[in-house]
């Protein structure tokens, strides 16, 4: 009797159905207040961003950037599939 193949563990699975984002968090220079927005290419710590602070007028800075796992919205399917 041979065994079947073992399927992949669940977290596998996840995976599938999740997505990676990238945010960067930015920082008011002048008033310290924070938002979020999604990473653009060429983001970086400490980068001045090219919108100002929209509650004072002040110089955004990069403060974070971090990567955050979301559940996809909409189950598309297959990508493999062809
Ligand atoms: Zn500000």
């Amino acid at each position: 009797m041979s065994l079947p193949m073992i399927p992949s563990v669940s977290d596998d699975k996840l995976k599938r159905n999740q997505k990676e984002i990238i945010q960067v968090v930015l920082e008011c220079q002048s008033c310290h207040s924070e938002r979020a927005r999604d990473f653009n290419d060429g983001d970086f710590i400490y980068k001045a961003d090219e919108k100002p602070c929209d509650k004072c007028g002040g110089t955004l800075f990069v403060r974070q950037i971090y990567s955050e796992i979301v559940p996809k919205k909409k189950a598309k399917a297959k990508k493999e599939s062809h």
